[in-house]
């Protein structure tokens, strides 16, 4: 419960700045706090209904969003818990230009490959910019300026700083928004060796920040994207409602994003069936849903096949009925087009003679990827390649000319974890923080070298590493909440307490002593938060809960006539009856 500094240019932990700034908030009188009873119909998920019931945001415009004076406290918060954990592993802070030359992204070749995602502008003189979405370029740009020795490195900055992403859909207020404020470090190096060790420096400091602020999180493995790169993680934050998919392993830390969960093949050669290849009508019968319920069967004795585009023509994928197809290692796979395109129907009927639903691996002539279940699978159905037919009975090698299979679906509950670490389980999660090793794709693509100790040139290696600072906000109220408001945990708290007068216009006593509590708990650097609004004192109380504030005190008449006042926390069912010292034990613990 320490005053800390909420500017950005201090990192004291008592400073004038933070007094003052912290003091201007302290009286709920001036906060012009706006709260809203009503759920605002433009939410859809609890954290961004709550941030606006509460008035810590307030929208502009699709993704693009005004952080109020209660916001902003516990942004600053966010912000500084990072800025802490980055200087602490000697980051240097810097602030790039969010406006950002093309030729940078040119050299690079991003600037066609990033796509719609980019905003870009012009100048008056016609020259091309864009909205910085991220900073590899400009830091790769700033690195081969600056670092001309391998004495300089290893080297690690970072800046905390607004982004922009014309996002498809922007939603869920600051969870996904067009501009946002990030954290993001990049970090040089002569070899892989030095690279490794910031990385896992870097993992260390981000599970700290995630801990400090009272997170519940989970490091997972993350896919690598298309521009290399040996290593990747990402933090989540976990919640029911997180947009991300994780797997987890029941025996030890194995942790991955469905998206980079790699599943393995049953046996090595596919059973062999007995029974009859047989045609059977299926008319209408599109999806595996409707043909496994004509044909009294289940969906995972069924196999799907999806035709896609690829670089010599159209490839077909096939996946068990019950399966879903993974796009990042369909993407992967050999002749398949990323980013990933399913062919359009007329390829489709061109290669397979029928309409995507009746398509299937027996008698077909283009590239096939069989993944590691369908291949498992013996005496299964398929479509016949022939409109409102199916294939019941089939087998791999009686029927196909497939040997091998891949793996190309997401993973299901159930599925082993890699290593022999037990079973896999699903749970959801809100990515916050993205940590990358890039190796030598930007210094080499911008030419970034140094000297090494021989006095020849070698192309720096890097690394770079984001975390969400204003999503984080979000993410712990998704996290934290109940019908009542947002439950903050006590780090990201706008204040610690809050003081609930009752009736202090009418009864001087009750003024007095909340004042005189007020006085002293701020001496004693906790946040407190006056609320001397002349309001009924349900109001004060529901907005008490609705803003999260960790706890409560009541000061009443009766109260103070009693020699005790109404003490309650955010997460407790019940109010306590303390003394004047009790309660000052237990605020200042
Ligand atoms: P996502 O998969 O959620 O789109 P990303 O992987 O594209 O995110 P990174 O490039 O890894 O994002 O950016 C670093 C961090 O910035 C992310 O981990 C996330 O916390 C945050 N972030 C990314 N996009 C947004 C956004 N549109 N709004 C708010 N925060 C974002
Ligand atoms: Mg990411």
């Amino acid at each position: 419960m320490r005053l800390a500094c909420t500017s950005i240019w201090c990192d004291r932990v008592h400073c004038a700045a933070a007094a003052v700034a912290i003091a201007k908030y302290m009286r709920t009188s001036q906060l012009h706090l706006s709260t809203l009873k009503e759920v605002p119909a433009e939410a859809e998920i609890p954290s961004h209904q709550l941030m606006l019931r509460a008035g810590l945001i307030r929208r502009l415009s699709s993704g693009l969003f005004t952080w109020m004076p209660v916001g902003l406290r516990v942004l600053a918060k966010v912000e500084q818990v990072v800025r802490e954990e980055m200087d602490r592993i000697g980051g240097l802070e810097i602030l790039m230009p969010t406006v950002q030359p093309a030729e940078l992204w040119h050299e690079s070749g991003r600037w066609d490959k990033y796509g719609s995602l980019l905003l870009r502008m012009k100048d008056r003189h016609e020259r091309d910019f864009c909205f910085g979405p991220t900073h590899e370029e400009v830091i790769t740009d700033l690195a081969r300026r600056e670092l001309r020795s391998y004495r300089q490195l290893p080297v690690t900055y970072y800046q905390i700083q607004t982004k922009f992403r014309d996002e498809i859909r922007p939603r869920f207020g600051v969870m996904r928004a067009r501009e946002f404020l990030m954290k993001d470090a990049y970090s040089f190096h002569l070899d892989q060796a030095s690279l490794d060790a910031t990385y896992q420096q870097m993992a260390t400091a981000y599970a700290a920040v995630f801990t400090r602020l009272g997170l519940k999180f989970r490091a997972v493995d993350a896919d690598s994207g298309d521009i290399g790169g040996s290593r990747s993680q990402e933090f989540h934050v976990l919640a029911d409602t997180g947009e991300d998919a994780l797997v987890v392993a029941s025996d030890g830390d194995y942790a991955a994003n469905l998206e980079a969960a790699p599943t393995f093949p049953a046996a090595a050669a596919p059973p062999s069936g007995n029974a009859a290849l047989t045609r059977v009508a299926t008319p209408g019968k599109k999806t595996i849903a409707d043909v496994a319920e004509h044909l009294g069967v289940a969906a995972a004795d069924c196999v799907k096949t999806l035709i896609v585009d690829g670089a010599d023509g159209p490839i077909g994928i096939v996946l068990r009925g019950d399966h879903a197809l993974n796009e990042i290692k369909a993407q992967q796979l050999p002749g398949v087009a990323a980013p990933l395109r399913m062919a359009s129907d007329a390829s489709v009927r061109r290669v397979t003679g029928a309409g995507p639903g009746s398509v299937g691996p027996v008698e077909l002539s283009i590239p096939l990827h069989v993944d590691h279940a369908a291949y498992a699978l013996a005496d299964f159905v398929c479509g016949a390649n022939d409109d409102d037919w199916h294939l019941t009975g089939v087998n791999w090698a009686r029927d196909t000319a497939v040997t091998a299979s891949v793996d190309v679906r997401n993973a299901v509950a159930g599925d082993p974890a890699p290593g022999g670490a037990g079973e896999l389980a699903l749970i959801r999660g809100i990515e916050v923080g993205h940590i990358f090793q890039l190796g030598d794709v930007y210094t080499r693509a911008m030419g970034a070298s140094v000297q090494d100790a021989d006095g020849k040139d070698s192309v720096m290696t890097m690394g770079c590493y984001g975390i969400g600072v204003s999503r984080i906000v979000a993410a712990a109220i998704e996290q934290c909440h109940d019908e009542r408001g947002i439950v903050w945990p006590g780090p990201m708290a706008p204040w610690q307490v809050v003081l609930v007068p009752i009736n202090q216009q009418r009864v001087a006593a009750v003024a007095d002593a909340a004042e005189s509590m007020y006085q002293e708990l701020t001496a004693r650097g906790v946040e407190t938060l006056l609320d001397d609004r002349d309001a009924r004192p349900g109001s004060k109380f529901a907005d008490a809960e609705l803003l999260g504030i960790p706890h409560r005190v009541v000061i009443s008449e009766r109260g103070l006539t009693a020699g005790h006042f109404e003490y309650r926390a955010r997460v407790a069912e019940e109010s306590e009856d303390l003394t004047r010292d009790e309660l000052f034990n237990r605020l200042s613990a």
